[in-house]
């Protein structure tokens, strides 16, 4: 898998302080009207996310005053064939069992958790920002921008009650 860019202390992608992975490729086809990072839909966009950088943001969560991780795209839901940002969301819910993590998807959380894949990692996110960007729909005024489709899914409740509950 390639990222992006990692950013610490990140207060504009989720609650209080996290870290932020922004990992590279979506398959969207067509993609986003609008999508507001084109040049990350590259699946070879970036760097190759290593152990360094899986020890790096783990070492930065483990700070009392940050909340936990962000993970955005490109399309994180495209990027678990390697199983790396699995291997990542385990490892924080192991090590670190206070921090919250967020990801950020272009597909809706009912269509996700009909694939095993998407369905297993889910089982470590407790925020889902899901829905496709739609340009027409774009709401720069409300809790972390984006379209007014798009939705913060509770995962673990929705997961547990087997229907989507809103964060
Ligand atoms: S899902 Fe995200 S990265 Fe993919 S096309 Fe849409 S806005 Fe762009």
């Amino acid at each position: 898998m390639n990222y992006a860019n990692i950013f610490t202390s990140d207060t504009v992608n989720g609650t209080g302080f996290r870290t932020s992975l922004f990992v590279s490729g979506c398959s969207k086809n067509p993609p986003c009207k609008g999508c507001w990072s084109p040049e990350a839909r590259q699946f070879n966009y970036g760097n190759t996310f290593t152990v360094k950088n899986k020890e790096a943001i783990i070492e930065s969560l483990d700070k009392p005053y940050v909340s936990g991780l962000s993970i955005l795209g490109g399309e994180p839901m495209d990027n678990l064939g390697d199983r790396v940002l699995l291997d990542l969301v385990k490892t924080v819910k192991q090590r670190l069992t206070s921090k919250t993590i967020f990801c950020w998807s272009g597909y809706t959380f009912e269509d996700l958790i009909k694939n095993p894949i998407k369905l297993d990692f889910l089982q470590y996110i407790d925020m889902l920002r899901d829905g496709e960007f739609i340009e027409e729909l774009k709401d720069i005024t409300q809790y972390l921008s984006g379209s007014k489709n798009q939705r913060m899914v509770n995962v673990q409740e929705s997961l547990k009650l087997n229907k989507t509950i809103l964060y």
